[in-house]
């Protein structure tokens, strides 16, 4: 088993800027886990199965592959062999994924590969039940958070970025509506492990936020 270092929080909280940029710092592999759930959401939602048919969801599994490849500490995402690492960032497959991240089959579905990876690599893997369901025994747990509104803020800008046209408005309603279903669904509810550190970051600066990351994984790693 190598080092594990578990990041959960809501999304766009900033976990997954944040966590690439500190395994970046302590050589570590960034395993980001939505990815996965967003890939079978496309796979769904190219299929146009209503991503709330448990069923229909179950059924399609044995459809999909879902791999991880990482070149030069960047992550890539493939199903069924396709270069998905873009696709799953458009808007609606959030939607998409967090629906079927509420399927218990889906959650099995996913399990090993994120242990497999957990276990060959030192890693800082980000998601909503790392510290409580995949790795329980992780070094280091962290729970980031933000207030919905910075949450959204972010999440708007990095859309933009990406030249998507959405509202601010309509990126605040998603950000609350997959808090609920991420927070409220009853496999692997999102919420912090016992043994987390909290981190809010809403009034922090990325810069800030990186270094107070890094404080605590460094005190957390050096404690016997
Ligand atoms: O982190 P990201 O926003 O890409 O995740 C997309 C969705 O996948 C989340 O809204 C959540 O429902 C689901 N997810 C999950 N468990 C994880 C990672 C993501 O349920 N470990």
């Amino acid at each position: 088993m190598g080092i594990n270092i578990a990041i959960d929080g809501p999304s766009g909280a900033g976990k997954s800027t944040l966590s690439r940029k500190l395994a970046e710092r302590l050589n570590y592999i960034y395993v980001d886990t939505g990815a996965l759930y967003r890939t079978v959401g496309l796979y769904i939602l190219r299929k146009k199965i209503d991503p709330s048919d448990v069923e229909k969801v179950e059924a399609a599994l044995p459809e999909i592959e879902v791999s991880l490849r990482y070149i030069n500490g960047e992550q890539y995402v493939y199903l069924n062999g396709e270069d998905v690492s873009s696709d799953i960032r458009i808007h609606e497959v959030s939607q998409y994924a967090s629906l079927v991240s509420a399927v218990p089959a889906v959650r099995r579905f996913l399990f090993e590969t994120q242990r497999r990876l957990a276990e060959e690599h030192d890693v800082i893997m980000d998601g909503r039940d790392i510290g409580t369901v995949v790795l329980p025994d992780a070094e280091v747990k962290i729970f980031l958070t933000a207030s919905a509104e910075v949450r959204a803020q972010r999440r708007y800008n990095e859309l933009l970025e990406r030249g998507q046209q959405v509202s601010y408005k309509q990126v605040l309603a998603d950000v609350c509506r997959r808090d609920e279903q991420d927070m409220n669904r009853s496999v692997a509810p999102l919420k912090p492990a016992e043994d987390s550190v909290i981190v809010d970051t809403s009034d922090c600066s990325f810069d800030e936020s990186l270094a107070l990351l890094y404080q605590t994984v460094q005190e957390r790693l050096r404690r016997p």
